[in-house]
């Protein structure tokens, strides 16, 4: 477990390096920490190791992981796909949900959010990969489904997310981050009650160093932090 230690260590310096490269103060990028197929015992380390919030993406792992961590303190982060009928688990046992994507599933958040008098804090995850296959909100639709969604009640949106395609040089995916940035501006100049545009949830362990250059305040790293997933 002195391992993750480690790698965390470094992770943190990277953070800081990329951060002041681009003229931005390291405390404004939240490291999301990503337990998902690694143990609660992993999970555990990471926090004792100073991790504050632990990212999730499948409901059932999830909800048994955070049952076996209660006593923890740290916050958990759902990044996976939501399907519309797991809505209230995430409700339940979330502090934020990265990865809504449909004025669909944005109605059950705030259905499930209203039965337990929450407001459910969420991301809207765009789809910046312009591939159809992967999840995320149309770029062209993201400004009429952010407006849709500030009238639920029980939902708040603060900020983006988006997952550029795969590389294997994250330089190739500086692009796909600068377009997110840019939909978080247009986004913000609406003015939109009940919006807020203060995060954006991109960078992962191959990339987050030019994410973090583009502007990214929330890094969901996994691998570079815990290791290769079983
Ligand atoms: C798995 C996952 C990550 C972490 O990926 P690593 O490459 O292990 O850092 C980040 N975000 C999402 C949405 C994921 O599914």
């Amino acid at each position: 477990m002195n391992e993750i230690t480690n790698r965390l260590k470094a992770i943190r310096n990277a953070i800081k390096d990329a951060a002041q490269s681009a003229g931005r103060n390291p405390d404004e990028i939240l490291l999301v920490g990503v337990s998902k197929r690694q143990s609660a015992a992993k999970a555990m380390a990471a926090v004792h190791a100073g991790v504050t919030i632990l990212g999730e993406n499948y409901i059932q792992e999830a909800v048994e992981k955070i049952e076996t961590l209660k006593d923890l303190e740290a916050s958990w982060h759902f990044i996976g796909h939501l399907q519309t009928n797991k809505a209230r688990f995430a409700v339940q046992h979330f502090d934020l949900i990265h990865t809504v994507d449909s004025i669909k599933l944005a109605r059950e958040i705030d259905k499930q959010a209203q039965k337990i008098k929450k407001i459910q804090k969420i991301l809207i995850q765009i789809n910046i990969s312009q591939e159809s296959s992967k999840s995320g909100a149309r770029a062209d639709d993201a400004l009429a489904l952010v407006r849709g969604v500030s009238l639920l009640k029980n939902v708040a949106i603060t900020g983006l997310m988006g997952m550029p395609p795969f590389f294997d040089d994250p330089e190739q995916a500086r692009p796909f981050f600068r377009e997110l940035a840019q939909i978080r501006s247009k986004i913000e100049d609406a003015k939109i009650p009940n919006v807020l545009m203060d995060h954006l949830s991109m960078g992962m362990s191959g990339d987050f160093k030019a994410a973090i250059e583009e502007g990214s305040t929330m890094v969901r790293i996994g691998t570079a932090i815990f290791g290769a997933r079983s």
